[in-house]
């Protein structure tokens, strides 16, 4: 699928919206990206999942695990594709950990999915967990890259040991936003919009 494929696909969804945002951080943008509401519809889910499982089917994969609760859905649907099991972190006092029973057996072959990446610091806590287990990482896979180029996830923060995995991502989403001072959409007078919630302005 060719990117504006792929945007055409969020953009339907509602997953990306043009106008005038206030981000959580402050700062004001002319897009919003909610991931989720694309992953509402399972024959955007497949597609753009199978782009991932595409990806990393030379590479041989036990279990493909992912952080909750935003990879989850990316997570299950790689693992159907690719037909391997999957799993999954969760939070337990702010610290992602392995629940429910689940395990990772020493050498394991593990592939990590991920909705979004901004920090990538989901990701590096789940390559933590595996690398914890003994299991070995084959790649990081997610549908949106919205690092602007800085998330490398060949560093792991454990051991600080670089290695040579690959990373996979079906977009890279520049993201581009504005102090509130600086912010041309203002200047034009376009209506601020909080994401998900009331107009503030
Ligand atoms: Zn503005």
């Amino acid at each position: 699928m060719s990117e504006s494929e792929i945007l055409n696909i969020f953009k339907k969804s509602g997953a990306l919206l043009t106008g005038h945002f206030l981000l959580t951080s402050g700062r004001h943008s002319d897009r919003y990206f909610q991931c989720a509401k694309v992953l509402q519809y399972p024959e955007y889910t497949e597609v753009l999942c199978k782009m991932i499982a595409d990806n990393f089917r030379k590479f041989e994969i036990d279990t493909v695990i992912a952080p909750a609760i935003g990879g989850l859905v990316v997570g299950q649907e790689v693992a159907r594709q690719l037909n391997k099991r999957f799993t999954f972190a969760e939070r337990e006092d702010k610290k992602l950990s392995l629940r429910r029973g689940f395990t990772l057996d020493e050498n394991e072959k593990v592939l990590v999915c991920e909705d979004v990446v901004t920090t990538g610091g989901s990701v590096f806590e789940v390559i933590d967990i595996v690398k914890s287990n003994n299991a070995q990482v084959v790649g990081v896979g997610f549908i949106v890259d919205r690092s602007n180029g800085k998330v490398n996830f060949g560093l792991s923060r454990l051991d600080g040991v670089q290695t040579e995995y690959p990373q996979f991502s079906t977009l890279k989403m520049e993201v581009v936003s504005y102090l509130p001072d600086e912010c041309p959409l203002c200047r034009e007078d376009i209506e601020l919009v909080k994401p998900g919630s009331r107009k503030v302005k």
